[in-house]
């Protein structure tokens, strides 16, 4: 549905829009645009200076044009004068081929033409913590166990009722929220949509959170592990196919019919379902690259048991049914869920990597192997032959540097650019001076 913003702006008495895209380190890059200038901007898109954002462009590039996606636009619900809108990036008149959402947009076209249309739904974990980031919001917050804690949920009611309320009024049908597995920890869901919608509003819950957050004099993160010892922020998206797009969509393509028990029909998931999967499974460690983005992200996977009894993260590349200790869950017929990716994730290549993967699946209809139906927390030693997932991000990086086909799939020209500015970005990193390294060298 096209709309013209111009008139939208009239109609919702917005006076400035926020044109927004995200760059390949998940970054949301924004211009503040009055409602005079939107309809041009409409037409052109704004200008922005590529280089001063992760897109792996030179400062010596033309201007790259954000160009809005009038169907992705969002009035803020907490400051009505604003709508943001989701905005596709676009150099010397062509689609910026290494841009996440034009990366998202390209998978999404080239699966529908084999008549694969994936809605995914996604679990955007946060932490709440003091303004400044140092500790958790509430110093109350203290249990050993603290999901679900009702007296600690409510203690930050203001916060996630707002979000909440805001989710309503936006019509993402928001069904429930809680208190997370660690201190200060919460989550909210709503219902899945299609890849690119859930996408955008992955992308807008981190930026209303965070905004809502402040408003209280918090501060929301999604850093995969902000708190040494305690549960890490994941980004779990549960997955699946149906025949078409949007409230057209009849037939989930992954549900096994009834009859189909055996082989097929294994836990309720279709051929073509355990195909998308069996793609995941065979590119698992290297879009953990994408799905686990920072130095950070591999301080939740692999990680030791947490204050609360379990990380609730995988380790390594196996499946099961409703069983929350593996990379994959199959909680119920027709969807499986993908428990690697983190809240560091980029909301559109997320996405587009479990498409890739997924369509990869499907191609050369991919075997998931075998299933473990145990605790891998517990008996996870006992599995011979399932990959440990990458240890850092180093590790993901060659993963995905040597799955050529997973490569491909992305796109050359963002898999080039992507691998360049997070080999720098590792770089950075190794060689910082850490305290643990004087502790342990010191004196040797
Ligand atoms: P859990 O904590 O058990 O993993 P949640 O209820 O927190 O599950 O989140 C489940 C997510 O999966 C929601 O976003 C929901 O809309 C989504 N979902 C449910 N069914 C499907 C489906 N068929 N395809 C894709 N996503 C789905
Ligand atoms: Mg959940
Ligand atoms: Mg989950």
């Amino acid at each position: 549905m096209a709309t013209d913003l111009a008139a939208y702006a009239k109609k919702n008495n917005v006076k400035y829009f926020m044109i927004s895209y995200t760059d390949l380190f998940g970054g949301q890059r924004a211009k503040l645009v009055p409602a005079q200038a939107i309809a041009e901007m409409q037409e052109n898109g704004a200008g922005f200076a590529g280089f001063a954002t992760h897109l792996d462009l030179t400062p010596a590039h033309p201007d790259m044009l954000a160009v809005p996606d009038p169907s992705a636009v969002i009035q803020l619900p907490w400051q009505r004068d604003v709508a943001w809108v989701a905005a596709n990036c676009v150099m010397d008149g062509k689609s910026l081929a290494q841009a996440p959402r034009n990366v998202l947009a390209r998978l999404i076209d080239e699966a529908a033409k084999e008549g694969l249309h994936v809605k995914t739904g996604i679990e955007a974990e946060f932490f709440l913590l003091s303004a400044d980031g140092s500790r958790i919001s509430d110093e109350f917050d203290t249990a050993a166990k603290p999901c679900y804690d009702q007296q600690a949920v409510m203690r930050r009611y203001d916060v996630v009722r707002e979000i909440c309320d805001y989710m309503l009024e936006m019509g993402w049908e928001p069904y429930q929220n809680d208190h997370e597995d660690a201190n200060g920890q919460f989550e909210m869901n709503w219902a899945f949509d299609d890849a690119m919608a859930t996408a955008d509003k992955h992308s807008f819950f981190k930026f209303m959170t965070k905004s809502v957050a402040e408003k209280h004099g918090y501060r929301a993160t999604f850093m995969p592990k902000p708190i040494e010892g305690l549960t890490g922020n994941g980004c779990h998206a549960h997955i699946s196919v149906w025949d078409a797009a949007g409230d057209k969509a009849r037939k989930n393509v992954f549900a096994a019919k009834e009859k189909s028990a055996g082989p097929t029909g294994e836990l309720g998931l279709s051929e073509q379902g355990k195909h998308f999967l069996g793609g995941i499974m065979k590119h698992a460690s290297a879009l953990a690259a994408i799905t686990n983005p920072t130095v950070n992200s591999y301080k939740r996977i692999n990680a030791p048991r947490t204050m609360s009894g379990a990380t609730w993260a995988p380790n390594s590349v196996t499946w099961t049914g409703n069983n929350r200790t593996h990379m994959v869950r199959v909680p119920g017929p027709g969807r499986f869920e993908l428990r690697l990716p983190d809240g560091a994730a980029n909301p559109y290549l997320l996405q587009a990597v479990i498409i890739a993967a997924g369509l990869d699946g499907i191609r050369s209809k991919a075997d998931p192997g075998k299933r473990y139906d145990i605790d891998m927390y517990a008996e996870g030693h006992k599995v011979r032959g399932a990959p440990k997932l990458p240890l850092n991000m180093l590790d993901a990086l060659r993963e995905f540097d040597k799955d050529t086909s997973l490569k491909q799939a992305m796109g050359a020209e963002f898999s080039a650019a992507y691998l360049k500015l997070k080999h720098q970005e590792w770089n950075s990193f190794v060689s910082h001076f850490s305290r643990w390294e004087r502790d342990h060298t010191l004196d040797i």
